[in-house]
């Protein structure tokens, strides 16, 4: 039950991957049986995606949307962690967001949807955002410690969590077993930082460093079109804040930048759960932070010493006695 509980980054099937569009916060602590985890499933894909038409790129893991032009959610609709990698394509090349839990294949969706060159860049380094990395040439990365150390590769109980039957609602892929399962390594070919803008063709994209969810976190800004990929630093379901690498103090800058963009903003598109969140949400993440770091939010336990702070929307999941800061 416990490992239900603290099973990867968007909080398994449990709280980590329901929005307040789907399944109230409520249902966080109730995903502990066979029963809870088919009617999970039966919920997916969530219904925002019956906005877009399911591309046919899609294969037998991924779900593949085109939710503007040239932009392609990829989702993983089958494993608990919901994640979502973004291509966005220009007229001359390509970004890839992000490349998932590696446990399909994304270079061959990449392929079917784009032959211009790809640069891949991660929002974190956490395993279900790198999973597909080792499939191409161009990464880019901010390069901390903690990036330059998951490149090398992560094999893990944790992980193989990661693709046990609890943590799925569809048969792996041919070839990927509970055995077998890691992240494999990858190289930086590059590396980015704060400011650094690709120009991919008709489409400029800003890299913002937003340390905080993990120290090499960042962001992509379509400054022009008013489009923010946020990573995890916000998606519509409980935000993981209670790992070892979380910073609170620099999250909660990182947050108040992300939210001062809002009024330029048309669309966030977050790392998990649903593609499209209304940039209004990141102003009540600010304030709702704010008021859960000066302890003024009522904490509900949830698991192996974590507390849930839960807001219309998304929540926080952060270790007890650790939320609190000191004032000034
Ligand atoms: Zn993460």
């Amino acid at each position: 039950m416990k490992k239900f509980l603290l099973a990867g980054p968007c909080f398994g099937v449990l709280a980590g991957c329901m929005s307040a569009a789907d399944l109230s916060a409520s249902d966080s602590a109730s995903y502990a049986s066979a029963a809870d985890l088919q009617s999970f499933c039966s919920r997916l894909p969530r219904s925002a995606y019956a906005d877009y038409q399911k591309h046919e790129a899609s294969g037998d893991w991924f779900e593949v949307y085109e939710i503007e032009p040239g932009i392609w959610a990829i989702y993983e609709p089958f494993q608990w962690q919901e994640v979502i990698s973004y291509l966005i394509v220009g007229s001359e090349s390509a970004v890839l967001f992000d490349t998932g839990n590696g446990i399909g294949n994304i270079r061959s969706i990449v392929d079917q949807l784009t032959d211009r060159p790809v640069r891949v860049l991660n929002s974190h380094s956490h395993f279900d955002h790198i999973g597909g990395n080792y499939q191409f040439d161009e990464v880019l990365s901010v390069a901390t410690e903690f990036s330059v150390s998951r490149s090398r590769g992560i094999k893990s109980d944790e992980l193989l969590l990661e693709v046990s039957p609890e943590a799925l609602c569809k048969n792996l892929p041919v070839g990927v077993t509970e055995e077998n399962h890691e992240t494999r390594p990858f190289s930086i070919s590059g590396t980015i930082a704060d400011g650094d803008v690709l120009d991919i063709g008709g489409r400029n994209l800003e890299v913002l460093q937003v340390p905080g969810h993990t120290d090499d976190a960042i962001a992509l800004l379509d400054r022009d079109a008013g489009f923010l990929w946020s990573g995890d630093s916000f998606y519509e379901g409980p935000i993981w804040l209670f790992f070892p690498e979380t910073d609170l103090v620099a999250y909660q800058k990182s947050v108040a930048r992300l939210a001062s963009l809002v009024p330029g903003l048309k669309a966030v598109f977050p790392a998990h759960n649903t593609p499209r969140a209304d940039p209004a949400l990141l102003t009540q993440l600010r304030e709702n932070l704010d008021r859960v770091l000066a302890g003024n939010v009522v904490p509900v336990p949830v698991s192996d010493g974590n507390v849930e702070f839960r807001f219309e929307g998304f929540s926080l999941l952060m270790r007890e006695n650790y939320y609190r800061l000191d004032a000034d």
